[in-house]
């Protein structure tokens, strides 16, 4: 699954009924000390709290050469990203981030260190990407992705690139290279 990137539904008053009883939640700040609205419901008095997602990825990469995926669904269709998904509950980070590249490029990576965090709280997400070395440069695409496709960094379509996240990730991806050493870089986009 890809990720949808938007911060509609992780809003407080996204939530419209009790997940519990079913009955319509009113947006108040609970009485137990907390200091933001919740959705609360008026006939259970379940509090339905609504916290940040983790989108886990990978840079997979050949010698310089990166694989990115063209989008083949919306938002951000036919722009360029790299392999990445909502953790799922049944999966370490990495396992997910493993599961992500081979739905989304059919490519076959030893998973590497972790790479890069990035906090995205205008939509409630964390996007954290592993360096992944391609074991070959066959790929196989799937239904998400109109193609997969091998860039060095002179070649990358900066304008195309479908999320920041995954910008600022390839940013620091090539300057490391260059560097000839690759940190842990922690970021905050907006
Ligand atoms: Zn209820």
């Amino acid at each position: 699954m890809s990720w949808h990137y938007t911060a509609s539904h992780m809003h407080h008053r996204a939530i419209k009924h009790c997940r519990q009883c079913g009955t319509a939640v009113h947006s108040r700040i609970p009485d137990d000390g907390d200091t933001r609205e919740r959705a609360v419901c008026p006939a259970c008095g379940t509090i339905h709290y609504i916290n940040p997602l983790l989108v886990v990825g990978t840079v997979p990469y050949l010698g310089d050469q990166v694989l990115l995926c063209k989008r083949a669904i919306e938002p951000r269709y036919g722009k360029w990203t790299l392999p990445a998904g909502f953790m799922e509950m049944d999966e370490a980070m990495d396992e997910g981030a493993a599961r992500e590249t081979a739905e989304e490029a059919g490519a076959e990576v030893d998973i590497g260190p972790l790479f890069s965090t990035l906090s995205v709280p205008r939509v409630g997400q964390v996007h954290v990407f592993y360096l992944a070395r391609l074991r070959h440069d066959r790929f196989n695409p799937g239904t998400e992705s109109l193609e997969a496709c091998l860039f060095d960094e002179a070649g990358i379509p900066w304008d195309e690139i479908a999320f920041p996240t995954v910008r600022e990730t390839l940013r620091r991806f090539f300057d490391d290279r260059r560097r000839g050493s690759f940190g842990l870089h922690d970021l905050r986009i907006g």
